[in-house]
């Protein structure tokens, strides 16, 4: 006789495995919370990353499980800032941080989550979310339905029909492009330069395996008027800049071509969405300049777990941890979002940008200061 065994219901999906996906995931796995995690493509993996990480999260991942000590990692303690003119700001930084690609440490985390029972679903893109019932929702991938009582977005900047965000993008928000090469170049291991030019600017650090990321982001209305040529534009509108002229030719670059993602917004989004957990940029990119979207991605995965954790052992309601995880959210990653596009404001224009960095040059208290609003503390 056929028997009609009850579906499967895991405790906890996720939806996304980046940094925000894959650390919540073995945070909870490593408490004895079943998590199933969908990610649409597989690892490793390159990302349009600038990959210099806040050493905020160094101690938060080496207790993860990450051996970052043995990875012999470049640990970066100095800034430099330029204008279109060739102009400098040098400033240190206090707290700093360190170079790895995400193609590796996306890959570490994945066997880490899996090592510690997570059940991780690669090629598996999630299409829609919708309730079975009020315990439990029930998840349609490629790969068929799942089930789950509580689901969180981590699926980065591109969010999916079934998590639309609540704000609908104005029609003012600029759009941009992002661009990342590996590349080998003539800059100290310790040193983090980004480079200013018209609409745009452009990071340059060392990462793992001798190897340095150049990443940048630019209006698209840049490579629209390159005739949609990126060569064309880097040529036309980053050389203008020296210091990245000489990047673009002087170093030898790794990739056959770019890895390049269009339509990048900094708009509002909500951390608790149609009843979803959303971390990490699915919650608020932050403007790359402030270099700090994949700690916040890790931070808000250790926020989120530690509540998740009380409500799976029932110490607060599914309400609870909504309202506790908004407030958190907000008290925690707020201000870093106003500070980043307020600071975005001054870059990617001449004569602005050569302005604010000469006036910064004499004040190195203030510029301590405005690089100490993008870091968080270690946590
Ligand atoms: C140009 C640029 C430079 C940057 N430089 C830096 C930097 O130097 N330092 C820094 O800290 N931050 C930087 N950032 C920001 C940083 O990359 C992000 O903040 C960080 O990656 C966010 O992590 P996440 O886990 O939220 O999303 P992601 O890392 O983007 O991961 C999201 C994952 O979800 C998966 N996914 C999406 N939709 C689905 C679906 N429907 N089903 C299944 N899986 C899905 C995706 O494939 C992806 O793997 C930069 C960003 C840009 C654009």
């Amino acid at each position: 006789m056929e028997t009609n065994n009850p579906p499967k219901v895991y405790p906890c999906a996720i939806i996304g495995g980046g940094l925000g996906g894959l650390c919540l995931a073995i945070q909870l796995a490593q408490q004895g919370m079943e998590v199933v995690l969908f990610e649409k493509n597989s690892y490793p993996q390159h990302r349009v990353c600038g990959e210099y990480i806040s050493m905020e999260s160094w101690d938060f991942l080496t207790e993860l499980g990450v051996p970052l000590a043995d990875l012999q990692l470049p640990i970066i303690k100095q800034l430099g800032i330029s204008a279109e003119s060739g102009f400098m700001l040098q400033s240190s930084l206090a707290l700093g941080g360190f170079g790895i690609s995400r193609y590796s440490l996306d890959q570490y985390l994945c066997l880490l989550a899996r090592s510690k029972g997570v059940t991780v679903l690669e090629n598996c893109k999630v299409n829609d979310v919708k309730a079975a019932d009020d315990q439990v929702s029930v998840i349609h991938t490629s790969q068929g339905h799942y089930f789950a009582q509580l689901i969180c977005g981590s699926f980065g900047k591109y969010a999916p029909n079934f998590a639309k965000p609540s704000h609908p993008i104005s029609k003012n928000s600029p759009n941009y492009i992002g661009v990342k090469y590996h590349i080998q170049a003539d800059l100290a291991a310790d040193r983090i330069e980004l480079h200013n030019f018209q609409d745009g600017y452009c990071g340059i650090s060392k990462v793992d395996k001798d190897q340095y990321c150049l990443c940048y982001l630019s209006k698209a209305s840049n490579l629209q008027q390159a005739g949609n040529d990126l060569k064309t534009m880097e040529e036309r509108v980053l050389y203008k800049n020296l210091w990245l002229k000489k990047y673009f030719t002087q170093s030898t670059f790794l990739y056959d071509s770019p890895l390049v993602i269009s339509n990048i917004y900094f708009h509002p989004k909500a951390a608790y969405l149609n009843g979803m957990f959303m971390l990490g940029d699915a919650a608020g990119a932050i403007t790359p300049l402030c270099g700090n979207g994949m700690s916040m991605a890790m931070r808000a995965s250790k926020i989120l777990a530690d509540l998740i954790l009380l409500y799976h052992c029932g110490e607060i309601d599914k309400t609870a941890l909504a309202n506790r995880y908004i407030t958190a959210w907000k008290a925690n990653f707020n201000n870093r979002i106003w500070a980043g596009q307020y600071l975005q404001l001054l870059f990617g224009k001449k004569q602005s940008t050569q302005l604010a960095l000469k006036t910064l040059a004499r004040l190195p208290a203030l510029t301590q200061r405005l690089i100490g609003l993008t870091h968080g503390l270690p946590f």
